[in-house]
């Protein structure tokens, strides 16, 4: 983006989030075996009012760097909380934590302090977190994992099988469950190297007792 562009888009999104501008969708996770709806990815959404939809892909890489992803996602933790809490079927909600957002030295109370305002039990609730979160400093980033695993939510490895894809991250860190990068699955109906990459995927989290996702599965044969 063009840096005036940039620079009025950052300050539209301050006014967004004090005025009501950001909404969550949720993407359903579906059981592959039973075909049910499990749990419910929670996607930050951006209707400017002069500009319509502002596309995530535009403004999350804009607000991570001017460090307004912090307060936009305690806004998106807490919202996701509680707009699910009274859902039927008691669907797990899964939300995305940024880099930015997982070092933040208040995290784990924040976490804490939303599940006790909202009411949502601990084992509803899912953070996701990429791989690339974990590499700056990864003694740190095992205490706060350790830590949030500790309030009873779960952990899932974010975008799985892009970037470094380290085997050694997760046997080290206590994930739940890692989600397969949408890239593959979105290659799998072209491309038999994909589908024996989601394959071993599938067979490596088997082993290790890890859930696997399957991100952006849009067609019957994906
Ligand atoms: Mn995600």
């Amino acid at each position: 983006l063009l840096l005036r562009t940039k620079r009025t888009l950052e300050h539209d999104l301050r006014i967004a989030l004090k005025e009501n501008q950001l909404s969550l969708n949720y993407q359903p996770f579906v059981d592959t075996a039973t075909l049910e709806i499990v749990g419910y990815e929670a996607l930050l959404r951006w209707e400017h009012p002069e500009r319509g939809n502002i596309p995530p892909a535009d403004f999350i890489p804009l607000a991570e760097e001017c460090g307004l992803i912090v307060p936009i996602g305690s806004w998106v933790l807490a919202t996701a909380c509680a707009e699910t809490v009274s859902w039927d079927q008691k669907p797990i909600i899964s939300v995305n934590l940024s880099p930015a957002q997982f070092v933040q030295p208040g995290i784990v109370t924040t976490v804490a302090e939303v599940l006790r305002q909202t009411g949502l039990p601990p084992k509803r609730l899912e953070l996701e977190i990429t791989e690339g979160t974990l590499m700056a400093d990864t003694q740190n980033a095992l205490r706060i994992l350790t830590s949030l695993k500790a309030l009873g939510v779960k952990l899932a490895m974010d975008d799985f099988g892009t970037g470094y894809s380290s085997l050694s991250y997760l046997r080290k860190f206590p994930f739940d469950k890692l989600k397969i990068d949408r890239s593959f699955i979105a290659d799998l109906e072209d491309d038999s190297e994909a589908e024996t990459i989601v394959q071993a995927i599938i067979a490596m989290s088997r082993s290790l007792r890890l859930d696997v996702t399957a991100e952006g599965v849009e067609t019957k044969r994906q």
